[in-house]
Formats: C-alpha cells, structure tokens, sequence
C-alpha cells in the first residue's frame, strides 16, 4: 500500500475486525475479563478516537491511553519555569503551539504573552535559532520538549548554534525518555496490562531493540505500531496473535518507517549533547528514575537551565484534576470529575485536555463520552 487512504479502507478494516474477534474467542483470559492493552503514544489515542476504532473492537479488548504524549506529562512546576524564564527581560522565548496553553499555577505561556512577555509559536528549534541569528541583542530560548522523537532536532540545533558561533540562543531542555515510563507504568501495582502497542515516532529513532525487556523480564507482547486506521488494527491483531500462542515478543508493525536498529545519525547527535538526569518528575506519575535528559556540561552555554534562575518548584495539580489517573489508564477521561464542565479544551484544566494526543481532548472531540455513556446505558438495560 502507498498512499493514506489505502490505510483507511472500511472493508478492509471490517474483515481485522472479524480476525481479531477470532482471537478473542480461543483466548481464555476473556472469558474472566477484558484483555488490557495499552497504546503509549498520544498519535495512537489520536488515531483511535478520530477513526472510531474503540467502538469496533469486540468488549474482550479494553485499551489503556498511556502516557505518550509530552504535552500531558509536563508538570505545572515546569510550566511555571517556562513562565519566569519568558518574563525575563530581554528574552523571546520559543515554543511549539500546544505547549502555550498548558495551564501553570499562575498562568499559562499564552495568558504570559497577553501580559507583555515575548513568548513565540515556532514549527522547530531552527526557528527559534534564526530568531536568535535576527535578535542578535536578545537571548532566545527554545522550549525543548518530547520524547526521543524530537530530541533529536534540538540537539542538531544546539551543534548548528555551536558551528556558528551563536551565543544568544539557548535550551530549556524538558525532553523525556519513553523506556523508563513503560517500566515504571509495568511495576505499577494499579494496572494490569496485556500487551502495548509501541510507539511509531519514538521507534523511528530508537530502533526496537531497547523494549526487548518488555518481553523477556515482563513476559508482554509489544508491536511497535504505525498510525493509520490500519496500521493499529493489525497490531491488535499482532498482539493477540501472540497472546493466543503463548509469545511475548517485540514485533514491529510499522516496517515502513521504523528500523529495528534506529536512526544511528539521530542517536549520535541525541548521545553528544545530552546526558540522563538522575530523575525527572512527570505529571501524575511523579518522579521516575533516569526519564529525562539534560544538556551536557561541554554545552553548557546552550543550557537555559544554567543561564537562567529557573524556580524549579514542584507544584501539586488542582485537587479536581484526575490527569494522574487517566494517564496510568486508571481512569478513563470521561470519569475524572471535571471532564467537560470545568475541564474543556477551550478551558483546560489538566494539560491531557490540551494537545489533540491528550487522551481528553481526543475523547472530547471525537464523541468517544457518547459511545461509552451508550454502551454503559445499553449493558444496564441488558
Ligand atoms: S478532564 Fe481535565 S482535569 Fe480531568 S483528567 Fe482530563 S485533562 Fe485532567
């Protein structure tokens, strides 16, 4: 198949359907309950909402919206960061859209640049470097944030910075790592999970083989999963292929893109300018071990960490919001307390409400509260 729409096809998509029913119905564990199945990646609760792929599913697969999404782990502390370095004077400070909207505890980036602050949309850190290139006067900050998916960029940006001589331009560094969430989220006493569908992006660059202990020490299938209609059927149907044969393997869906051994020019530009911070503290699951990474000491004129007075304070989120819950899959989004009244993408509460991957504001959007509020209603009638 070549082209997006190939990727779509309902007749297609019917007929996995009924293979992955098949499945169900020679698994045992459904006979007792729902197999659980998380997806990791916002882009994959995106694609699960948008195309309705929750409602076709048969009852025996309940799917968990992980924490995939790096705009719904940014911790309201850090929010605040980005605010006090972007009322600093003299300093234009740079974002990717979704980020502008996170609430912090006094204000969002947006409700900072309605103040006076300059805080600008960029569509990448080299944005933000021919900003700083313009402004030669200003220090310019970019907002590095992500997984290993844009990880990456930031760091060719700081090297670009370096070969040029650039020293107005600097990084807020607040990428994160996927492989100790996914432990941390296995050693979870809350959940009990059958299988993942891994991450497209994240994989496009780390290769397969860092989630082989998913399998080995945790004994769970993962199928690394492309983002079509598709694409995220077919994993399904992967993952329960495996469970029914009794395998837990890394198996890899999205050959098309991803390669099993990374993007070995993006890892050694990812290696030579950050290194592993010893914890990082992410919203609703707190501080995980080794889940983030800082700017190494050789780049450390590109550090706005270091350049600037970051309050660095942790802030608990509104007694109301179950943003926690939701990204652990404890709670689907439509049960936090809030959702839809207090809580809405045009009055965020929680930062899952945000961004078009947050599992809120896909649930929102899509009608994803209907279709469950139709399903509750029709079992307690049945
Ligand atoms: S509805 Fe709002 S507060 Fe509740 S979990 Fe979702 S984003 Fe968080």
């Amino acid at each position: 198949m070549k082209f997006a729409d190939e990727f779509r096809d309902r007749d297609k998509a019917a007929a996995l359907v009924r293979e992955i029913e098949k499945l169900c119905d020679g698994i045992e564990t459904t006979r007792h309950r729902p197999l659980n199945i998380m997806e990791v990646c916002g882009g994959h609760t995106h694609s699960i909402f948008r195309y309705g792929l929750e409602g076709m599913l048969p009852p025996a697969i309940e799917l968990v919206h992980g924490p995939g999404c790096p705009v719904c782990v940014l911790p309201m502390g850090r929010v605040d960061d980005c605010v006090a370095i972007a009322e600093q004077p003299g300093v234009i400070f740079t974002t990717f859209g979704d980020a502008m909207r996170v609430p912090g505890s006094r204000k969002s980036l947006m409700q900072a640049k309605a103040d006076g602050a300059d805080v600008r949309m960029v569509y990448s850190p080299m944005d933000a470097l021919a900003l700083a290139r313009k402004n030669p006067g200003r220090e310019v900050v970019f907002f590095g944030l992500g997984f290993e998916t844009t990880m990456p960029s930031t760091a060719l940006t700081v090297l670009q910075a370096e070969a040029d001589g650039i020293e107005n331009f600097s990084v807020f560094c607040n990428h994160i790592t996927i492989v100790p969430t996914i432990k941390a989220i296995l050693d979870s006493p809350d959940l009990h999970l059958d299988g993942f569908l891994g991450p497209g992006h994240v994989s496009m660059v780390i290769g397969t083989a860092p989630y082989e202990f998913i399998a080995s020490f945790y004994r769970r299938p993962m199928v690394v999963a492309g983002f079509e209609p598709l694409d995220v059927l077919q994993s399904i149907w992967m993952i329960l292929k495996q469970i029914s044969e009794g395998r837990a393997e890394i198996e890899n869906q999205y050959t098309r893109i991803v390669p099993e051994a990374g993007n070995d020019p993006a890892l050694a530009a990812v290696a030579k300018v950050y290194e592993l911070r010893e914890f990082f503290e992410w919203r609703g699951l707190g501080s995980i071990d080794h889940s983030g990474v800082r700017v190494r000491d050789e780049y450390a004129r590109f550090d706005a960490e270091r350049k600037f007075s970051v309050p660095n304070i942790k802030i608990a989120d509104p007694k109301s919001c179950q943003c926690g819950e939701v990204l652990k899959g404890v709670l689907k989004p439509w049960q936090c307390k809030v959702f839809g009244t207090l809580c809405t993408p045009e009055t965020p509460l929680g930062a899952l409400m945000v961004s078009p991957e947050g599992a809120c504001a896909a649930y929102y959007q899509y009608g994803g509260v209907k279709r469950q509020a139709h399903n509750e209603a029709a079992t307690a009638v049945s």
